[in-house]
């Protein structure tokens, strides 16, 4: 038996499956991820949410950056990876997504928005710190474009950020209550494209195992958690969950109703 049919044995059994994501879902979709060769901290240091509040010039730096980093995420559109985790939804094998990305593509690629948990925010949008309005990006980006170098609400004057979660932030508290009950309440664990360094996101696998489920990880390199896990592929997350669903599909047609 190879790892790839366990992983379709273990898809097929399952009542309660969740999919958790990261930067390496949208590689294929030509949005870098931060760690690998060439992936975003290899141009830009993180700016921590502190350094945000503190320093004009951070404030500065995140809208610039933007200016490069933005039109990548518009540009992009779901891949292979994400339109198969459509699929799973689409054949009752998704109770949760899960997702470390920014990027929308969940969304975009057609989850249900009710089942997608985005545990570090949304780049498409911008809030304002002090009253949390919201913006499209979009509209910010063309202010940015137009020579704003540090754009301010209209409402009140407060200082704008993009709607994502930055190291030193607090994650959305609703986020991570959903994050954890899917967890907490999941029989497989699929982990697709995150090298699960990033903490608390990184904790959620952990939690489920101790709940009892069962680990699955997709990702192109080795993560901390793998020898936790049922299975592990290290291949491309595109092929792999693509070829998930064509297994799973005609088994779960075949079965009494
Ligand atoms: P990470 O960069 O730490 O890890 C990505 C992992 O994906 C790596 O281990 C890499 O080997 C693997 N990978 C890359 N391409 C792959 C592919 N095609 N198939 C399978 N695996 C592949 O990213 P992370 O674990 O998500 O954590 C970092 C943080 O990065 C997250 O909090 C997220 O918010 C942020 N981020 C998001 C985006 C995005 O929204 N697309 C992009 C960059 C970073």
């Amino acid at each position: 038996m190879t790892p790839f049919d366990t992983l379709v044995d273990l898809l097929s059994a399952a009542r309660r499956p969740v999919v958790f994501t990261g930067a390496g879902v949208s590689t294929e979709s030509g949005i870098p991820d931060f760690r690998s060769p060439g992936g975003v901290w290899d141009r830009y240091a993180p700016i921590n949410y502190r350094d945000f509040l503190a320093d004009p010039a951070a404030r500065r730096e995140t809208w610039q950056r933007g200016l490069h980093t933005y039109p990548v995420l518009l540009a992009a559109g779901p891949n292979a990876a994400h339109l198969a985790i459509v699929e799973l939804e689409r054949l009752g094998k998704l109770a949760c997504l899960i997702t470390q990305n920014i990027d929308g593509l969940h969304e975009r690629a057609g989850n249900s928005p009710g089942l997608i948990v985005e545990l570090h925010g949304n780049a498409h949008t911008v809030r304002c710190l002090l009253c949390d309005r919201q913006y499209p990006r979009a509209d910010i980006h063309r202010r940015v474009e137009a020579g704003e170098r540090e754009p301010a609400c209209e409402e009140c004057g407060g200082w704008l950020k993009p709607a994502t979660i930055s190291f030193g932030e607090s994650m959305p508290a609703e986020a991570v209550r959903r994050a954890e009950e899917a967890a907490a309440s999941c029989d497989l664990f699929i982990v697709v494209g995150s090298s699960l360094v990033v903490y608390p996101a990184a904790g959620l696998p952990e939690l489920a195992l101790r709940k009892g489920a069962r680990l699955a990880i997709v990702n192109a390199s080795e993560t901390h958690l793998d020898p936790l896990a049922e299975v592990v592929l290290r291949d491309k997350a595109g092929e792999v969950l693509s070829m998930l669903v064509e297994r799973v599909c005609p088994r779960l047609a075949s079965q009494p109703a």
